[in-house]
């Protein structure tokens, strides 16, 4: 029988079983398969990730290869990995920062859990991977980028803007770089959201893949402005496993879910403890509390990050972990949490799941709640069904995970008193019965229903 002559139709047919783990598409339908060449059986082509941090790009690229090798008539194949970052237009975005292509604002519900150390590690892994990466301080209150990258100089001025500092390929800006050290910094409340505002035009990024702003600690007015004035892509929230359930879901989660702003993630820092000599790990804190937090509320959860002494050294003496020693098990942690986060970038600038798993209307009808998904699907969620399926940490055990059993019978007037949006991924139902804890993701409710067709 004759052998199927190999085109380009052929060789893309075969990579359309290339799925990105992250993304769930393939490689031919997100549009990543460039410059594909044909001659005398030997395939050539450039996959163009979503970003150069892409946590799967080695198995992308076996994948691809393997399968086109398979294909009659095949002798040779080489696949070139690119990257070209998507972003996303934020309203508000054009104007303020044209060529930035995403804002992630890194957040903690309280001071000293490791954020500003977090946001310098992962903007060094970014750019580590060949991404265009810059990092602000927006920490008015006590910058600690100066001492973290040990940096003493002024930035210089050109045509009237500021002109980031670089060091370990990333653009570093700092209202610390214009304090001197007798200036003390207490901007407070509408004067430093204003600043922050004024700083972030004032300064030239130029092009970037990433721009992380690093936060003031905590979720106070000036956090909240700020993150409602900057076209922010998405906020990655930091926590420590003795904090965990209280920073972020009661307080760093209500401010995101009051300005509309994607959760990119959550990250447990200082999660155990490794042993630099005998690697035997010891969780210090009762451990897993943010991957547990994560799942209660939906959340993607990026990773934990080991308790590493080299970590402190690092940003005492201006080099942070990553740079200084890529080796330590703190530094791979932080690499593969950057990679995760860009994954997680890509996912919300790509989503193709937006639609489906986001209401055009929530209304109440006879026993149900009626939500009308935004591709047009209809859901019906009968009331008591709904309040069995809560996924808060009273309905289901924290540490196993398994539902409580339910006694309770629901009087025959049960409803929910009011339903309130949780951001742009969740509902809350407040219930007659009086509970209200738990937050019922739109992916949740839209599976649950799919479920019982
Ligand atoms: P925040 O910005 O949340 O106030 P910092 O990033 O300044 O917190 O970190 C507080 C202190 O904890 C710093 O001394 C830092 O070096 C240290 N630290 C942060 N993360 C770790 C870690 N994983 N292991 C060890 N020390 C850490």
């Amino acid at each position: 029988m004759p052998t199927a002559p190999l085109t380009e139709e052929a060789v893309l047919q075969s990579l359309r079983s290339v799925m990105d783990p992250d993304l769930r598409r393939d490689v031919v339908s997100l549009g990543f398969v460039k410059n594909l060449k044909i001659r005398d059986g030997h395939v050539s082509l450039d996959l163009e990730l979503t970003t150069p941090a892409c946590p799967v790009k080695d198995q992308l690229k076996a994948e691809a290869t393997e399968r086109i090798r398979s294909l009659p008539g095949v002798r040779e194949v080489s696949v070139q990995l690119s990257a070209a970052v998507r972003g996303r237009p934020v309203q508000g975005s054009a104007q303020m920062l044209p060529a930035v292509k995403n804002l992630v604002a890194v957040a903690s519900g309280k001071g000293g859990v490791g954020k500003s150390t977090a946001a310098a590690n992962l903007a060094l892994a970014l750019a580590a991977t060949g991404a265009r990466v810059g990092l602000l301080d927006a920490d008015v209150y006590g910058p600690s980028l100066p001492t973290m990258f040990g940096i003493c100089e002024t930035p210089e001025q050109k045509d009237g803007r500021l002109v980031p500092l670089e060091r370990h390929g990333v653009r570093l800006m700092s209202m610390g770089f214009l304090a001197t050290k007798d200036t003390p910094v207490i901007w407070r409340g509408p004067m430093a959201t204003k600043l922050i505002q004024q700083f972030l035009m004032a300064v030239d990024w130029g092009a970037l893949d990433y721009l992380l702003i690093d936060l003031p600690p905590g979720t106070g007015d000036v956090q909240l402005t700020l993150v409602q004035t900057v076209p922010l892509t998405g906020a990655v929230i930091i926590t420590t496993p003795q904090d965990v359930a209280r920073s972020v879901a009661q307080r760093g989660l209500r401010m995101f879910q009051q300005t509309d702003v994607p959760i990119l993630g959550i990250i447990e820092n200082m999660s155990h403890f490794s042993c630099p000599h005998c690697g035997e790990r010891t969780d210090i804190f009762r451990h897993g509390g943010g991957h547990r937090v994560s799942e209660e509320l939906g959340l993607p959860f990026l990773g934990e990050i080991p308790l590493d002494p080299e970590m402190v050294v690092g940003g005492d003496e201006g080099t942070p972990l990553v740079a200084k020693n890529p080796k330590a098990p703190g530094a791979r942690a932080w690499r593969e949490v950057a990679g995760a986060l860009a994954a997680r970038i890509s996912v919300v600038n790509l989503s193709t799941e937006a639609t489906r798993t986001h209401p055009a209307s929530v209304a109440v009808e006879s026993g149900h709640v009626v939500i009308r998904w935004e591709d047009g699907h209809e859901s019906r969620h009968p009331f008591a069904q709904l309040r069995r399926e809560c996924p808060c940490a009273v309905c289901v055990d924290e540490n196993t995970g398994i539902r409580r059993h339910f006694a309770q019978a629901l009087p025959p007037d049960f409803r929910p008193v009011e339903i309130q949006k949780v951001g742009r991924y969740a509902l809350q139902f407040f219930w007659s019965d009086g509970h209200n804890t738990g937050i019922y993701t739109f992916n949740s409710l839209r599976d649950s229903a799919e479920a019982r067709k």
